[in-house]
């Protein structure tokens, strides 16, 4: 997917060197030089959405000032209100035009 003119490639085949860091609020993590995001597979579709929309904005930030993109706080208020608005569900489409049903392959679940 296109964030800012950056194309990122979004994997829910998350290393288990970066799920021991998730804490509750954090199931995805974002990287701004390998142009990646991770998404756990060990949690629920509306959950991986809404981690989605949370790394896509720290990336929006990251990526057209570097102000807000460490501001947890800012972070957490953009994306809770767009996940609330339903944009989650567009973001994992954009994400993931292949997959037809829900996201997270079974596989992962291991
Ligand atoms: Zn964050």
């Amino acid at each position: 997917m296109n964030i800012c003119g950056h194309e990122y490639k979004v994997s829910t085949n998350m290393p288990k060197d970066i799920r021991r860091v998730s804490d509750n609020f954090h199931y995805g993590q974002i990287n701004y030089v390998k142009k990646l995001i991770y998404i756990s597979p060990e949690i629920d579709q509306k959950l991986a959405e809404e981690s989605l929309t949370h790394e896509v904005v720290h990336g929006i930030l990251f990526h057209t000032n570097d102000c807000g993109a460490h501001n947890e706080q800012l972070v957490n208020s953009l994306s809770c209100e767009l996940s609330r608005m339903g944009v989650g569900k567009l973001l994992w489409k954009l994400a993931f035009p292949k997959r037809r049903k829900r996201g997270v392959p079974r596989a992962a679940k291991t």
